[in-house]
C-alpha cells in the first residue's frame, strides 16, 4: 500500500473524533491520526511524529478553527499531568462527548438500540475527589509533588489540583515545602531510596472528617509528635493520621503494615442514609456526589417494593447492596476481595440492616451456585470491573431468567457486548443512562435495566 502519511509531514486535517484517552481523530485518506490536544470539529494543523503501517502520532501545532466547545484549560499542569485529558474541552463539551461515546459503543460493538439518556453530569465539576494519592519525588534536589506523568512515573510537581479536595491540596503543599525536616526523603522508583513515597488523603464528603495517610518505605520519622501536630493544624479537619509501610520496589502504593500514629483508624462517611466506616486501605467510591446519583438510578431501576429478593454481584463494601437493602425483602452481595465482604458486613451492622448479607467468592460461581440450590432472586444487580461479566454468570443469568437485572458499568464497550449476549437471550433492555463520575477524564459510568 502506498503511505500516503510520512513522518515529519506537515498537514491541515479536520478532526472527527476523539480516542477512549481524549486525543483528537483525523483521517488522512483513511489514515487515522492521533493528536493529543485536538478536539472533534476542528481544523488543526499538525506535524507528524510518527507514521506507523495502520495509524500515526502527530503533534497539534495550531488549532485553526477551534471547535464551540473549547476552553482554556483551568489546571496550570494540564499539558503534562495525565490526571485529566478533557479540562481543554467545556464541561457541556465533555458529556456530549461522553454520550457519544456511550451511543457509538452501543451502536457498534452491541448492535443495541435501546435509547442512550443525556449524560448526568454535575453541577459544579471541580474539587470532587474524596480521595488523593499524591507521589513524592526529588527533582534537582527540590521536593516535587502531584499526579504522574502522562504514560510514565515522572511526577508533574502540582500547585493545586482542582480536582481533589481542598484539604489534599493544603496538606500537598506543606507536606512539600516541610517533609525533610521530618527525615522524609522522597522516595525515588529507580533507585529504591528515599522514606516517602505516597501522601494519601481521604475526606468524608458528608461528615467531613479527614484522614491522612503518610506510605512510607520503613516506619523511621523524625520528631512524629511535630508532624502530627504539623497536619493537625494545616488540616483542622483531621480525625485521623495513619503510616503504612511500604519496603517493597513496586508501583503498588500500599505496604501491608499501617499503624495509627494519631486519632481513629477509620472516618466515616453517608451516601444518602448509609454510614460507612472507611479504613486507609478500603475501597470506597471516589466521587460522592455522583455515586448517589448512580446508586439513586439503579435503585429507582431495581424498582423495588419491599418483598424482592436481591443479589447484588461484585458488591464492594456492600454500598450498593445496602442501598437496596432499603427496599428491599432482602439483599444477598457477592464480592471476591475478602476484607471488602469484611467491610460490607460490618457497614451493614453499623446502619442495622438485619436483611443484608455477603459472600466471598466469584460472582459467576457462587451465584450458579446458589441458583443450583434452589435460591431464586427476584431482581439481579451487577456492577462488574472494567473487563465487564464473566461468561459463565451470563450463562447462568439468560438460563435462569431472574426478571430485572440492573447493570452498573464503567466501561460501555464491555457493558454494549454483554448486553448484546442477554438481549440474545430473550431480555429487553430499557435505556442506558450515563454518570459522569470522572469529570475532565474520558471515563463514563453507565446504568440500565432489562426485563424478561
Ligand atoms: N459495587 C461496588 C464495587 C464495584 S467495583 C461499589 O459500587 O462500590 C467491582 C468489584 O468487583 C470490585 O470490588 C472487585 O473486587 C469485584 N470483583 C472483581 N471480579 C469479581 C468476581 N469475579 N466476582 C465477584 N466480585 C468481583
Amino acid at each position: 500500500m502506498d503511505m500516503t502519511v510520512q513522518k515529519n509531514d506537515r498537514l491541515t486535517v479536520f478532526v472527527e473524533d476523539l480516542t477512549h484517552d481524549g486525543q483528537g481523530v483525523a483521517k488522512v485518506d483513511g489514515y487515522p491520526l492521533f493528536i493529543k490536544g485536538a478536539l472533534p470539529d476542528e481544523e488543526v494543523e499538525i506535524h507528524v511524529v510518527k507514521a506507523l503501517k495502520k495509524y500515526g502520532f502527530a503533534k497539534l501545532l495550531e488549532v485553526n478553527k477551534p471547535s464551540p466547545f473549547r476552553v482554556s484549560a483551568p489546571c496550570p499542569v494540564f499539558e503534562t499531568c495525565g490526571g485529566c485529558q478533557l479540562q481543554h474541552l467545556s464541561y457541556e463539551g465533555q458529556l456530549m462527548v461522553k454520550e457519544k461515546q456511550v451511543r457509538s459503543a452501543m451502536e457498534r460493538i452491541g448492535k443495541i438500540h435501546a435509547p442512550v439518556l443525556p449524560v448526568k453530569g454535575m453541577d459544579n465539576p471541580w474539587r470532587y475527589r474524596n480521595k488523593s494519592q499524591i507521589p513524592f519525588g526529588l527533582e534537582d534536589g527540590r521536593v516535587v509533588a502531584g499526579f504522574y506523568k502522562s504514560g510514565s512515573h515522572d511526577i508533574a510537581d502540582t500547585p493545586t489540583c482542582l480536582i481533589q479536595s481542598e484539604e489534599a491540596d493544603r496538606l500537598m503543599v506543606a507536606l512539600k515545602e516541610r517533609a525533610l525536616e521530618f527525615g522524609l526523603t522522597p522516595y525515588d522508583e529507580k533507585t529504591g531510596q528515599g522514606q516517602l513515597r505516597h501522601l494519601v488523603v481521604r475526606t468524608g464528603y458528608v461528615s467531613g472528617e479527614t484522614m491522612v495517610v503518610l506510605v512510607t518505605k520503613s516506619r523511621k520519622i523524625s520528631q512524629p509528635e511535630r508532624l502530627i501536630q504539623l497536619i493537625r493544624e494545616i488540616e483542622p479537619t483531621t480525625v485521623s493520621i495513619v503510616q503504612n509501610i511500604n519496603p517493597a520496589r513496586t508501583n503498588v502504593i500500599f505496604g501491608e503494615e499501617t499503624f495509627v500514629h494519631w486519632g481513629k483508624s477509620q472516618i466515616v462517611d453517608s451516601i444518602g442514609d448509609i454510614q460507612f466506616e472507611i479504613s486507609a486501605r478500603s475501597f470506597y467510591q471516589i466521587n460522592p456526589v455522583q455515586t448517589k446519583v448512580l446508586y439513586e438510578q439503579a435503585l429507582e431501576y431495581a424498582n423495588l417494593t419491599g418483598h424482592e429478593t436481591v443479589m447484588d454481584a461484585y458488591c464492594g463494601i456492600g454500598t450498593i447492596s445496602l442501598f437496596l437493602a432499603q427496599k428491599a425483602k432482602s439483599v444477598v452481595g457477592v464480592e471476591i476481595v475478602p476484607p471488602a465482604v469484611e467491610d460490607a458486613r460490618r457497614n451493614a451492622v453499623l446502619n442495622g440492616f438485619t436483611n443484608a448479607e455477603f459472600e466471598i467468592g466469584a460472582a459467576e460461581d457462587v451465584i450458579t451456585a446458589w441458583y443450583e440450590a434452589g435460591q431464586v432472586p427476584d431482581v439481579v444487580v451487577v456492577d462488574p470491573p472494567r473487563k465487564g461479566l464473566d461468561g459463565k454468570l451470563i450463562e447462568t443469568l439468560v438460563a435462569h431468567k431472574p426478571r430485572r437485572i440492573v447493570y452498573v458499568s464503567c466501561n460501555p464497550a464491555t457493558l454494549a457486548r454483554d448486553l448484546r449476549l442477554f438481549e440474545d437471550g430473550g431480555y429487553t433492555i430499557h435505556e442506558v443512562q450515563p454518570v459522569d463520575m470522572f469529570p475532565h477524564s474520558t471515563h463514563v459510568e453507565c446504568v440500565t435495566y432489562l426485563t424478561i
